[in-house]
């Protein structure tokens, strides 16, 4: 686990606010250009902090599972929420100083 994923353990999760999050990666139709290949997940970059609800919600194959109840129009529609959640988090991260600026 990197340093990055690990600092998510025990933050709180960006969609709903529930404890014990932890860092859920992208698993969207842009997945490839996020780094992801065969047994190589996304870039850490492209993680959100989620709890185990939410992930269940944005985990692989949730689609269909999922699109009714969140009202996802197609999964262009869940992408664009799964890539809002990772920019909330990401914007967290750089809030708190989990990612920082070198220069
Ligand atoms: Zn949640």
């Amino acid at each position: 686990m990197s340093k990055l994923t690990d600092a998510s353990n025990g933050s709180t999760c960006v969609r709903c606010g529930a404890p014990d999050a932890y860092s859920c990666h992208y698993n969207g139709p842009r997945q490839h250009a996020y780094g992801k290949g065969r047994a190589i997940k996304c870039s850490d970059m492209a993680t959100a902090e989620f709890c185990k609800r939410c992930d269940d919600v944005f985990v692989e194959g949730s689609y269909a599972t999922h699109k009714e109840a969140e009202g996802w129009r197609d999964v262009n529609d869940r992408s664009e929420w799964f890539l809002h959640w990772i920019m909330v988090t990401n914007i967290r991260r750089a809030r708190e100083g989990v990612l920082t600026c070198q220069r």
